[in-house]
């Protein structure tokens, strides 16, 4: 059979439609067009693409089992390695990890990994009515218990596999909701929660217990848990504490972080306000800081919320954006205006103390920096006033430092980040870490990988008689 050169594309809503709602962008493959993707793949010996999966899903496989129309069997290929492809098939970087490996891709688009993974888990959800199940063997219990701390990536799919080896795993979380980032950062229209809350009941189902509104470090510290019985903790607790520029003006009513804003809007429902008594300011002129995918979240959930303008501003060029070009590309269909080459110096605000103007600079590109990018250099008395009623600050995070300030003995990076080897152990005993606490601000699928590898390690910590 011929190679069909390009990707079978996928049906979204159009732009014009989709700025108004926050009902998911994508809308998934139709069986015929999932078998005509599936059968770009040409089953290379080697298969690249695994070894671009920071998990290594059995791409090949699962590919085959799409082209013979036998799903089960690629659900099941697929939960070896990933618990949560309906989120992965959305929002993995798949450009820069398995897609950027597979061979088509020298002659044509690469295989669409992603999409293929997406349709299979949706296939799953649907056939189950939202309502997955348990299908694991029975394992003796060992009777020993891990305390996880943080509902993120990293813990989920650490407790799954610390309960396929007989622990009981029990998740502590701040909010009121699982999920972390996938709850309470990342919008509806770009991942259905009912996507993630299908992924959590699954988890419940097979016997990980959740207890929600508890901080670690204040409601109890990791010497409590340990002291209630646990035998082993790992720390999930990903990197959500705000960075802002430290610029004049920046407390002006009307500036938010990313984070602030985005769980405002998507946990705490604030786009229902007053059927949901979460107050948010709904910005008719919004300048967002940023070229990430929070900032395009951030962008993209504001217009949505009702603003006529968003500026995202971005200091250097747009091959340079961190964010994933699907969601740059979508974010311009959709209106955004793109200040590339520009950098905020200040905000000025109106005699009530409102945010009203954020100045800025032009800047041109110099010298390499470290990451091997041209540094942004602002050209001299470039400076310009743009009119706003609102910002959103979205220049990256930090780790929260509650969890090192109230656990002696931990060793702590430069950032703030819990200092942690490939295996996941700290320099406690007993106490390992993964996800955006140890790396910093990643992915889902790096985070995943995280908590798989430390649940093999706390495996062994435990049996080697702790
Ligand atoms: P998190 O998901 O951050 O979860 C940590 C959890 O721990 C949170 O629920 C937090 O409330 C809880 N917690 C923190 N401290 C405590 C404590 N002391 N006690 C109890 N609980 C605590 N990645 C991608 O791959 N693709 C994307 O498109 C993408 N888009 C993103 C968009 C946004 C807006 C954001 C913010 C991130 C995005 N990411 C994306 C990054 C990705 O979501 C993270 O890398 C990933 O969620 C990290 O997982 P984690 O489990 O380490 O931490
Ligand atoms: Fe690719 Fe992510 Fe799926 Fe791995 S989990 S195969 S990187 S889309
Ligand atoms: Fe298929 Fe591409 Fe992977 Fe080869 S590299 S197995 S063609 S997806």
């Amino acid at each position: 059979m011929k190679l069909i050169k390009e990707q079978i594309p996928m049906k979204e809503q159009p732009p014009e439609v989709r700025k108004k709602n926050f009902e998911e962008v994508p809308l998934g493959y139709t069986k015929e067009e999932a078998i005509l993707e599936a059968s770009r793949c040409i089953q290379c010996p080697v298969h690249p693409c695994v070894s671009g999966c920071p998990v290594h899903v059995d791409i090949p496989a699962f590919i085959k089992a799409i082209k013979e129309d036998k799903l089960q069997s690629a659900i099941d290929i697929m939960n070896e390695t990933n618990l949560l492809p309906g989120v992965t098939g959305r929002i993995c970087p798949q450009e820069d990890q398995c897609q950027a490996l597979c061979v088509v891709g020298k002659v044509g688009d690469p295989v669409s990994i992603g999409r293929l993974e997406r349709y299979i888990a949706d296939w799953e959800f649907n056939k189950n009515q939202g309502k997955k199940r348990v299908s694991i063997s029975k394992i003796d219990p060992t009777g020993r218990s891990v305390a996880l701390i943080g509902s993120g990536p990293a813990s989920l799919s650490c407790s799954v596999d610390l309960v396929k080896m007989g622990y009981s795993a029990t998740i502590f979380e701040a909010f009121h909701k699982g999920g972390g980032v996938l709850t309470y950062g990342i919008p509806e229209f770009r991942l259905p929660k009912r996507i993630v809350n299908y992924e959590i009941c699954f988890l419940q189902e097979l016997g990980v217990s959740f207890v929600f509104d508890f901080l670690v470090g204040r409601t109890a510290t990791i010497e409590d848990l340990f002291k209630r019985g646990f035998s082993a903790v790992f720390i999930g607790s990903g990197a959500g504490a705000p960075q802002f520029m430290r610029i004049e003006g920046e407390n002006l009513d009307g500036i938010y972080s990313a984070n602030e804003y985005l769980t405002r809007v998507n946990l705490m429902k604030a786009f229902k306000f007053p059927e949901f008594d979460t107050p948010i300011k709904k910005g008719k002129r919004v300048a967002v800081i940023g070229g990430g995918n929070v900032a395009m979240d951030a962008a993209r959930t504001s217009l949505r919320m009702g603003a006529e303008h968003v500026y995202l501003i971005y200091r250097r060029s747009r091959n340079e954006m961190p964010a994933r070009v699907e969601e740059v590309v979508h974010a311009e269909e959709e209106g955004i205006e793109f200040m590339l080459l520009t950098n905020p110096v200040k905000y000025i605000g109106d005699e009530k103390g409102f945010v009203k103007q954020v100045e800025c600079l032009r800047m041109t590109l110099g010298e390499e920096d470290a990451s091997g990018r041209k540094r942004p250099v602002p050209i001299e008395g470039s400076e310009f006033r743009i009119d706003i009623d609102q910002a959103i600050v979205a220049i990256g995070t930090l780790p929260n430092p509650i969890i090192s300030i109230t656990t002696p003995g931990l060793s702590i990076g430069r950032q703030g980040e819990i200092l942690a080897d490939a295996d996941g152990n700290t320099s406690i005993k007993g106490v390992f870490a993964g996800g955006d606490i140890v790396t910093g601000s990643a992915t889902v699928i790096t985070a995943m990988g995280a908590g798989r590898t430390a649940a093999a390690s706390i495996d062994r910590y435990l049996k080697e008689g702790s």
